[in-house]
């Protein structure tokens, strides 16, 4: 205690007569407990500029005691080490942030799912792994259709909760493997790696249905219905050899299937 007060090192020659000891001893005594430390040290010490403990070193009573330079000595070594601690700790903390950060930039922050940027990075390692193993993605762009009214006659935060149920429902429907971006304002991208046109093109569907069956919260809780078009695009094919490719067909995939009436699927 003596030694967190006054933030130094304590030294106690002979803790059996010592005046800082005085309590204990009695406690002892009363107890009929014998101690065989003759000497002790504490050692306060400090990481960053919090007091964060302190070191308590021993010397028996049938060794000799502790001494001032027992203390130095201590006192330096405690010092390096701390130090040593201290930046592992700064290290890791700073690691720790980077990550966060990187994180943080790879997220759209009112879905929670994987941003533009985000895709962009993923979309690349993708297709670089099906390129090396010969395998097979499949990109959706799902995109909702006359979202501006939603806006319009149910305002903006009607609009943007919406938008967050719609990633929500997207999350729900795909595989851990599968990866789900808001590439834009209330556009939405689905990659599926290992799946091929066919089989994306039942998924899509899926999709698509999910989205015609929810029903969305409203303004003053009204009931909001809600339709999505789907482009679909996938690797390899004669047209598509590159992540430019896959979002170029994905891209006039979806405008046919607004041309064609909306809420509908093309490949
Ligand atoms: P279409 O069927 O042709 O896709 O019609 P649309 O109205 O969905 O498409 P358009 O591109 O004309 O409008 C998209 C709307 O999406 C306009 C914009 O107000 C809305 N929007 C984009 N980003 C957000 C957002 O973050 N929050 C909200 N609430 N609305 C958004
Ligand atoms: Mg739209
Ligand atoms: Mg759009």
């Amino acid at each position: 205690r003596s030694a967190l007060e006054h933030g130094r090192p304590v030294l106690v020659e002979d803790l059996h007569t010592s005046p800082l000891y005085e309590d204990l001893r009695r406690e002892w005594a009363a107890n009929g407990v014998q101690i065989p430390v003759r000497s002790v040290i504490a050692l306060p010490f400090t990481l960053g500029r919090v007091q964060a403990g302190v070191f308590f070193l021993r010397r028996m009573v049938d060794e000799p005691p502790l001494t001032n330079e027992d203390v130095e000595f201590a006192d330096s070594v405690v010092k390096a080490a701390v130090a040593a601690i201290h930046r592992a700790l700064l290290i890791e903390t700073t690691k720790a942030d980077n990550a966060r950060l990187e994180v943080l930039a790879h997220t759209d922050a009112l879905t929670q799912v994987l941003n533009r940027r985000g895709l962009t990075a993923r979309l690349a390692s993708e297709l670089e792994r099906a390129r090396r193993y010969d395998s097979v993605l499949t990109l959706l762009m799902v995109d909702l259709d006359n979202f501006k009214q939603v806006n319009d006659s149910h305002g903006h935060l009607v609009g943007d909760d919406v938008l967050r149920e719609v990633a929500k429902l997207l999350r729900h429907a795909v595989r851990t493997m599968d990866v789900v971006a808001r590439y834009g304002g209330e556009e939405f991208v689905v990659v599926l790696p290992e799946t091929s046109l066919a089989g994306a093109a039942t998924f899509a569907e899926r999709i698509r249905e999910n989205v015609e069956a929810a029903m969305f919260p409203g303004l003053r809780g009204e009931p909001l219905k809600l339709t999505a078009s789907i482009g679909v695009s996938s690797y390899p094919s004669t047209t598509v050899q590159t992540v430019d490719d896959l979002f170029a067909r994905a891209d006039e995939a979806l405008y046919r299937a607004k041309a064609d009436g909306r809420n509908r699927v093309c490949l």
